[in-house]
């Protein structure tokens, strides 16, 4: 078997991966990627990012991965009747993700780092707290990699942490998206959200239009099938729908639970998907998982210069990335978990007492307190969420 030494081994190109291998090729060290696919981004997604999401990730905006501008957000309530808008030119962008991914793929082979595509990590060896080798199937030929460190970024299946982290708390929504060419959109750089246990139980519900005519419909649910709900949503709106031609479908999961606790082990990291690195209330997660890649990279590099691979060194990535994005998550769960119970009539009412920015705040889970303090105000809401979000 063909054998490979490497400083760090990344497993898996998707956004968290590729940002930590960015990171880490700036440093004159030895980097790999390895991702099972033939191809990135074969993942269905909805695309939709805020402008923050590029210059976090270290990309300028380009038309080469940018399929449409969002100046505009509405979430309807189950109503239908009322919503909350958020208006903001240049908020967000429907990316291509394949072509974004390519697009930093290229940044890291220019700073020599390598990628292998159709290179699945098919077994690893765990000795005396430490990942000894990893066992790559590259492009059918066994490879026997011996890393100093792992950063492994493989998703919602990732080997490496269902095997040796404790995943308590992470729970995974099913999410199924359509696309649709040919469909008529009223304003095609405004994105919708649906709401409701009608339209979406204890999730929502998307009509995210991509440029070129076509727009991404799709869903996520807790505690119910995300299809019907989906499927039933385009027989009532038949309308829009009838002159339009379904091209692409695509089901996964997305993890809505929150972090996983530990995410260091040894000269093991884990990152995005695979960490629980999801904002919790708006199930997005190229943001966060590329900005817990990027601090991982860094920190797995400056381990390697500076000779000082150890558990407690590569801890420092849980600390930084805990500091602003950990108390996001958490924030944005506990939004979650104050809204899920509310009735159709109770998302109704709350949508009449929200602005535009409590909704960034809550599902982001930035600025949840103001929010709470407002909702104190009413009889309802005070109880029902406002002193949860305070706990
Ligand atoms: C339907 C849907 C819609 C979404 N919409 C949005 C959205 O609009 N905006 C947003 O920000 N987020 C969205 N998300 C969430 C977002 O896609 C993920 O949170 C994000 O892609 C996670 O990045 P990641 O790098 O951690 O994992 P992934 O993107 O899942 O990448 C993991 C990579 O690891 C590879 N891999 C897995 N196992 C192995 C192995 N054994 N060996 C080698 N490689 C392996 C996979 O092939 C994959 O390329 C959506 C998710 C879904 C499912």
């Amino acid at each position: 078997m063909k054998e490979l030494s490497v400083d760090i081994l990344i497993v898996g190109a998707g956004p968290a991966g590729l940002s930590a291998a960015l990171e880490a090729s700036k440093y004159d060290i030895n980097v790999l990627v390895v991702e099972k696919n033939p191809r990135f981004a074969m993942k269905p997604c909805g695309e939709a990012v805020s402008r923050a999401t590029l210059d976090d990730l270290g990309l300028k905006p380009s038309r080469k991965f940018i399929r449409n501008d969002i100046h505009r957000a509405i979430v309807y309530a189950p109503n239908l009747k009322d919503y909350v808008e958020i208006k903001e030119q240049g908020a967000g962008y429907i990316i291509d993700k394949e072509e974004m991914l390519k697009e930093i793929a290229s940044l890291v082979s220019r700073n020599g780092g390598s990628i292998w595509i159709q290179s699945p990590v098919v077994d690893f060896t765990w000795k005396k707290g430490q990942v000894n080798e990893v066992i790559v199937l590259r492009k059918g030929e066994r490879v026997r990699i011996l890393p100093k460190i792992v950063i492994a970024c493989d998703g919602i299946s990732s080997k490496f942490s269902w095997k040796l982290f404790d995943h308590k708390g992470y729970e995974l929504i099913p999410t199924i998206q359509y696309i649709y060419r040919g469909m008529v959109v009223e304003d095609e750089h405004t994105i919708m959200f649906y709401v409701g246990n009608k339209i979406a139980p204890r999730g929502y519900l998307w009509v995210f239009p991509r440029g070129n005519d076509e727009v991404g419909v799709g869903i996520g649910t807790r505690g119910a099938p995300a299809r019907p709900f989906l499927e039933k949503f385009i027989y009532k709106n038949k309308d829009l729908f009838s002159k339009a031609v379904e091209v692409g479908y695509g089901a996964s999961a997305v993890p809505v639970g929150g972090q996983l606790k530990e995410r260091v082990k040894g000269n093991l990291m884990i990152c995005g998907d695979a960490a629980g690195q999801v904002i919790p209330l708006t199930g997005g997660g190229i943001h966060s998982c590329g900005i817990a890649g990027k601090i991982a990279g860094r920190i797995a590099a400056e381990a390697i210069i500076n000779d000082k691979v150890s558990q407690d060194f590569l801890k420092r990535y849980e600390v930084e990335y805990d500091r602003y994005w950990g108390l996001r998550i958490k924030q944005s769960l506990k939004a979650l978990k104050a809204i899920e119970n509310l009735t159709d009539n109770e998302l109704n009412e709350l949508a009449k007492l929200l602005t535009g920015e409590d909704i960034i705040n809550l599902a982001n889970g930035i600025d949840i307190i103001k929010v709470a303090k407002k909702l104190m105000k009413h009889p309802i809401m005070a109880t029902k969420i406002a002193l949860r979000l305070l706990s």
